[in-house]
């Protein structure tokens, strides 16, 4: 067989010849833009030269600090395809943290929406790296800044060359993208995406068995631009001429519905306490979200009571996904096999509750105290998979000896797998309680007081214990409707039955708010000193 690289710009030239008339939605704040691919594909164009007039050559990386738009959607074609690395730089982290990656991953370059300019202005002058700094502003001057040099996004476009070719030699194992994960421990740290992961990881989107992306979807990236890249998303749609609808900065519940509505979106992806806030919009507002043929949820454990909840009360089809920053990020999806669709709507629950099957393409194991574990559903091990759009180390960091290993990316997450080879996130390694010996999944009691009437988020931690070495104890956010009228007994009753009794709480602490990653999954390690605190000052 012929040895044609797969690399990235053939995924913006399909787009640019096949699709011209396909439509990019985006919200800026001038409210709704609507670009054709031939629009987006030539601005394109015009900002990889604008990037090698400023400088940038191959290797080079180049920084994005911005919401999910059309800028942002050429910016991720842009620098890959000739031949920069596009660097996209999670806005929710610490100014600390902001500076050190850009700093560690030598940014050269930093495209920046003109919101986000303080962040940046704050942290400028630790960075010792940037040259340049880009605005990205629909306004028709560039907003004060001490911020130097900076050019106006749109006025480099005008001056920049609509005929400039991508270069054709770009090596398939270069990199082409990276991304630093959340910092749920310690620093971040930077995964590198190669433009043949990217290439086919965005294939394996496509694919009916996973997410299917294709064509005929309107797909809604909510999940951030920058986490793992949209998880690939907008790669695949570009590739496949996917109508894409970019919800821009600052969005609610209410505008996604509205935007799911009035775009007719077929596809949309983001994290559970995402879709938590949609479904209380939907429980309270009147939307029409029939064209919606999937949501998409992955980054942490998607509650029994949700999943059903959007597909028995809204009629609208759930698919639970899990991946990570190192995975590019799809690993496991659960789609259900044709011959499951004849179980009950409580079997079929319990299987789309599990994070799913693996995707064609990779490998994984399971492994356990004992080698690699029983598929039972029981058995828990620690998840390892290796495969094309896995990293195979951290960029220029420690921790790789620790997680990559004989040529496997350990995950850190524990699993069971069963018969069928649906696999169910249990924990993840230092979040699992270590109770007397035995092990208890935080995350289990979690979906199950979640799956409550009056239970609109719990977090479920472990605290030191004298005698168990660790015990659960759970944080409860209850619905408004509901404040002041549960009682913990309530709670305590319902669990009861579900699980053996070493297992329930030893306290439930009910709380206005859980503490949430840059990305909103619960932060437990900041749950565990507030719940330390409470705990010592009820002994006090
Ligand atoms: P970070 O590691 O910084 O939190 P990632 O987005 O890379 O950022 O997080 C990946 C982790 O999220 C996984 O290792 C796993 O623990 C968790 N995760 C992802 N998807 C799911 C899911 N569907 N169910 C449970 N946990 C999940």
């Amino acid at each position: 067989m012929m040895q044609t690289p797969l690399t990235m710009p053939q995924m913006i030239k399909r787009a640019e010849k096949f699709f011209p008339k396909k439509q990019v939605i985006s919200r800026t704040s001038k409210g709704i833009q609507r670009f054709t691919y031939k629009e987006i594909a030539l601005r394109t164009r015009k900002l990889a030269d604008s990037l090698q007039k400023l400088g940038v050559k191959r290797g080079d990386k180049v920084g994005t600090l911005a919401w999910n738009h059309h800028r942002h959607l050429e910016a991720y074609f842009a620098i890959p395809c000739s031949g920069a690395v596009l660097h996209t730089i999670n806005i929710r982290l610490s100014p600390h943290h902001i500076s050190f990656i850009i700093n560690h991953a030598e940014d050269k370059v930093l495209l920046i929406d003109s919101d986000l300019v303080p962040l940046i202005e704050k942290v400028q002058a630790e960075l010792k790296t940037v040259q340049a700094y880009i605005i990205m502003t629909d306004e028709k001057e560039l907003p004060e800044t001490t911020l130097s040099p900076v050019y106006h996004y749109e006025k480099l476009l005008l001056d920049a060359d609509a005929n400039y070719e991508y270069p054709d030699d770009l090596d398939e194992n270069a990199p082409a993208g990276m991304c630093y994960t959340s910092a749920t421990t310690g620093n971040p740290k930077g995964v590198v995406y190669s433009h043949r992961g990217i290439v086919l990881h965005s294939m394996a989107l496509g694919l009916s068995d996973t997410t299917g992306v294709s064509e005929k979807d309107i797909a809604m990236p909510v999940v951030p631009m920058f986490h793992v890249n949209a998880w690939g998303l907008p790669f695949a749609a570009v590739w496949f001429g996917t109508t894409l609808v970019m919800p821009g900065p600052y969005f609610t519940p209410k505008l996604l519905a509205e935007l799911i509505e009035q775009e007719k979106v077929t596809i949309t992806a983001g994290v559970p306490t995402i879709w938590l806030g949609l479904l209380k919009e939907l429980d309270e507002g009147n939307y029409d979200m029939s064209s919606l043929r999937a949501v998409l949820c992955g980054g942490a454990a998607a509650p029994k009571g949700m999943i059903s909840a959007f597909e028995q009360k809204h009629g609208i089809p759930f698919m639970h996904a899990y991946g990570m920053t190192e995975t590019s990020p799809i690993v496991v999806i659960s789609t259900l096999k044709s011959y499951q669709e004849e179980l009950s709507y409580e079997e079929k629950l319990d299987l789309k509750a599990k994070q799913g099957i693996l995707v064609p393409g990779l490998e994984m194991k399971v492994v356990g105290q004992n080698g690699e574990v029983k598929r039972d559903g029981k058995e828990m091990g620690e998840l390892a998979v290796r495969g094309p759009w896995i990293a195979s180390e951290y960029y220029k960091d420690e921790w790789t000896n620790e997680a990559f290993r004989d040529g496997w990316l350990y995950t850190g997450d524990v699993v069971t797998i069963d018969e069928e080879g649906f696999v169910k996130i249990v924990d993840r390694t230092k979040d699992l309680i270590k109770s007397g010996g035995e092990w208890i999944s935080s995350v289990d009691l979690e979906n199950a007081l979640m799956a409550h009437e009056a239970v609109f988020e719990a977090a479920v931690v472990a605290v030191p214990h004298e005698r168990w070495q660790e015990r659960p104890v759970a944080c409860v956010v209850l619905k408004d409707a509901f404040k002041g009228k549960t009682a913990k007994e309530e709670l305590y009753n319902y669990l009861q039955p579900q699980f053996a009794k070493w297992w329930l709480p030893d306290d439930i602490i009910f709380l206005e708010e859980i503490p949430k990653t840059s990305v909103g999954k619960f932060l437990k390690r900041e749950l565990r000193e507030q719940v330390q605190k409470i705990i010592c000052k009820k002994i006090k």
